[in-house]
């Protein structure tokens, strides 16, 4: 199989436990405001590579990665490439490789056979999932990304009915998403979940600015400034992440 990869890192230690080889993939669903890698959005210029590819590139640095440490895949979306992940994945547990998936959980259709088919043949072999909540109120997750948050909300709910482990990420962005009632509703929703395991407030940055030029695509958020660490204290005590 073949999957539409943007490039790899392999000494990743932002996504997911321990050190990880980190694949990121083509193709998004989304448009995210604060996205730092526009980049991804579409197929242009992606390298293609195989399961196969992947898996040696993987297993060269195994003993950098330990038990901990791992593979994940991010993008992008990874999962509009499900099949391969999946596969990719199955491969990889045959080595006893740890496995984490960066995700919007956009590509989860609650309402369509095939995709919770999909979905429940790739958390055979997942181990973690990254989730980002872009926002708890479906139309101003709409203003930040373009689509509503239905998929999401159902992936999270999906995951912990599952048993499967999950990290819940969070952008927190003063103009988009810093807003004390919306994290409490968050907060809220992620109490009903059984499986997270940790909650990461990201505060927003600029780094990805400089890319929007480069690709000549309008960057909204041009006069945003980062959160001060007030307000990232503060999201991170109502999360419960910060005592
Ligand atoms: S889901 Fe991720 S890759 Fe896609 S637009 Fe949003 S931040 Fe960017």
């Amino acid at each position: 199989m073949t999957a539409k990869i943007h490039s790899f890192e392999s000494f990743g230690t932002v996504d997911g436990p321990g050190i990880r080889f980190v694949v990121f993939f083509k193709g998004c669903p989304l448009r995210c405001q604060y996205c730092h890698n526009p980049d991804t959005w579409t197929a242009d210029g992606a390298k293609e590579m195989t399961d196969d590819e992947i898996v040696t590139n993987v297993l060269k640095y195994r003993s950098y990665y330990g038990e901990k440490g791992g593979i994940t895949v991010s993008g992008g979306e990874p999962l509009m490439q499900i099949d391969f992940v999946t596969e990719l994945f199955r491969k990889l547990k045959t080595y006893g490789i740890n496995t984490c998936v960066d995700t919007s959980g956009f590509t989860f259709n609650p309402d369509d056979p095939t995709s919770v088919a999909k979905h429940e043949k790739l958390i055979e072999y997942a181990d973690l999932f990254l989730l980002d909540i872009k926002h708890i109120r479906s139309e101003q997750h709409k203003v930040i990304t373009g689509q509503g948050n239905e998929h999401t909300l159902a992936f999270a709910k999906f995951l912990s009915d599952h048993g499967k482990k999950m990290w819940i990420r969070y952008v927190l962005v003063p103009s988009l998403s810093d807003n004390d009632d919306d994290i409490r509703a968050l907060k809220e929703f992620i109490d009903t979940l059984k499986t997270v395991e940790k909650i990461e407030v990201l505060p927003y940055h600029t780094m990805g600015k400089v890319k929007y030029e480069n690709l000549g695509i309008d960057y909204v958020l041009k006069d945003e400034v980062p959160p001060t660490k007030e307000r990232v204290d503060n999201a991170k005590r109502i999360l419960g992440v910060l005592k």
